[in-house]
């Protein structure tokens, strides 16, 4: 039986050692911290995360998606909260059509248990990976415990160890292997909205609250304890960002200004700003993800992303499904395995960080421009009608298989045709008139 070893216990090495042991292989996750089931790491904290159609396949093919369905939320809806209060509904697909809100704890602590049902899964807690040797295949970790090195030799080696692996960091040194990183220009500070006294939840738990404000936006997924986390997207410097906020009467202001009908709801906002960290988001692109037909990055370590579309686990649950069906396919011989899988999955990891780019302005600051909701409105109706001429990108993203890459050139088409239809004349008062309907169908096939 080949020896597999898995750097991170995170979401992605969580799920992927499940996976490799239901092929039989003998696996050995290593983990930096300590059992977060034991520790208490997630006090104070409750990043939740939107899960959909990719991410239940992996689970689906691991065989623990109604495990994880039972503590997810669906969110069938963007709720777009304007500055005056007003709501807007749109829905993020067909009428079942769901996006999932789960904690990020939650499910990684859930995919650790469920790994605990397989004897030939074994995890190591507080050992810090400093190092590999690529040419036998040999980790060296750190125990925090007893601060002793200690090192590991396997057959295989995935490196789930997310933005900013050791092991990458490895192969950067020592082969041909381009790499970039870069932050963007904003970061992000999560506050809540806490549950009602009898535990129910004070907004709509069914949609992903957003409160789109140009530069910047708020958003709210629901937990399932009755609150909402919120995510601050916000610029880190300049005039209006996480630097010039300083004073709680500075940030009481803002929020009153900005998100009135939301500060009603947050008792705790002014100690949940200061009290909780301003984290930066980071962007990593590279290539090969494999070294030689023995080490290969999954998730984070492979393609960090900005969270806007809602898809960097996605995307890292979707790198373990698509390496089951290549390792299928090859019927488990892994010559040339890793170097396949690498050329297949690099342009889909690049492809969806445009995406994620791209949707955050899409977030932050079309969906309240009136332009972009009519667009969406003559997308679903177009669709409707045609569902194999059209299927809008969210939907291609969100929930399909189409590739990242494929999806990424569509939209860009679909972009350049919604730009033509949109200088019809009176589109606002006639979009779902017949002859809209037509001229879209003549643009399509064009
Ligand atoms: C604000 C925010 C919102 C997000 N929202 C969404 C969303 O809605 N939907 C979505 O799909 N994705 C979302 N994401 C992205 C998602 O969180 C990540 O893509 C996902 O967690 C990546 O999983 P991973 O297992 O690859 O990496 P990680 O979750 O980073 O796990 C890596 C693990 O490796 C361990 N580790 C690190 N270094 C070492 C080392 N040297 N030795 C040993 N262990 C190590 C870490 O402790 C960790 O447990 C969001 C991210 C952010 C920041």
């Amino acid at each position: 039986m080949k020896k597999v070893g898995i750097v991170g216990a995170g979401l992605v090495g969580s799920l992927q050692a499940i996976l490799m042991a239901k092929k039989g292989y003998q696996v050995s996750v290593f983990e930096r911290r300590p059992d977060l089931r034991k520790a208490k790491l997630l006090a104070g904290k409750s990043i939740n995360l939107a899960l959909s159609d990719r991410g239940w396949k992996a689970l689906e093919l691991a065989g623990i998606a109604e495990d994880i369905r039972a503590i997810s939320i669906p969110m069938y809806k963007r709720c777009m909260h304007a500055l005056d209060g007003t709501l807007t509904y749109q829905p993020y697909g067909k009428e079942d059509q769901a996006i999932y809100s789960v904690s990020r704890g939650g499910l990684n602590q859930k995919l650790m248990n469920l790994a605990d049902d397989f004897p030939s899964i074994d995890y190591n807690f507080n050992r810090k990976c400093d190092d590999i040797d690529l040419k036998t295949n040999t980790l060296t970790f750190t125990n925090s415990e007893t601060n002793q090195k200690e090192n590991h030799s396997f057959d295989k080696v995935f490196a789930t160890d997310g933005a900013f692996s050791a092991v990458r960091m490895r192969m950067q040194k020592n082969t041909i292997f381009d790499y970039s990183q870069k932050y963007l220009d904003h970061g992000y500070k999560e506050l809540v909205i806490p549950a009602n006294a009898d535990g129910t939840h004070q907004l709509d738990k069914n949609c992903l609250h957003i409160w789109p404000r140009g530069e910047f936006m708020m958003i709210a997924l629901a937990n399932l304890d009755g609150s909402f986390t919120c995510t601050l997207f916000f610029p880190m410097k300049g005039e209006t960002s996480f630097d010039t906020l300083k004073t709680k009467e500075q940030v009481s202001d803002f929020f009153n200004l900005m998100f009135a009908d939301a500060v009603s709801m947050m008792p705790t906002l002014i100690d949940d700003y200061f009290e909780n960290p301003t984290s930066s988001l980071v962007m990593v692109r590279c290539d090969p993800w494999n070294y030689g037909d023995d080490v290969v990055l999954l998730g984070d370590s492979a393609h960090a992303i900005v969270p806007f579309y809602g898809q960097g686990m996605n995307c890292g649950f979707e790198d373990c499904t698509v390496f089951h069906e290549m390792h299928e396919e090859a019927k488990g011989n892994w010559d040339g395995l890793l170097g396949r899988f690498s050329d297949k999955r690099v342009p889909d990891g690049n492809a969806i960080l445009d995406l994620a780019l791209l949707n955050y302005v899409e977030m932050r600051d079309l969906t309240a421009d009136p332009n972009f909701l009519l667009r969406k409105k003559i997308e679903a109706k177009f669709s409707n009608l045609y569902p194999n001429k059209w299927l809008p990108l969210y939907s291609q993203v969100t929930f399909s298989h189409i590739r990242y890459s494929e999806a990424l050139a569509n939209g860009k088409k679909q972009d350049q045709i919604m730009a033509k239809l949109m200088e019809m004349e009176n589109i606002h008062e006639k979009w779902d008139a017949p002859e809209v309907m037509e001229k879209l169908n003549e643009l399509v096939d064009q």
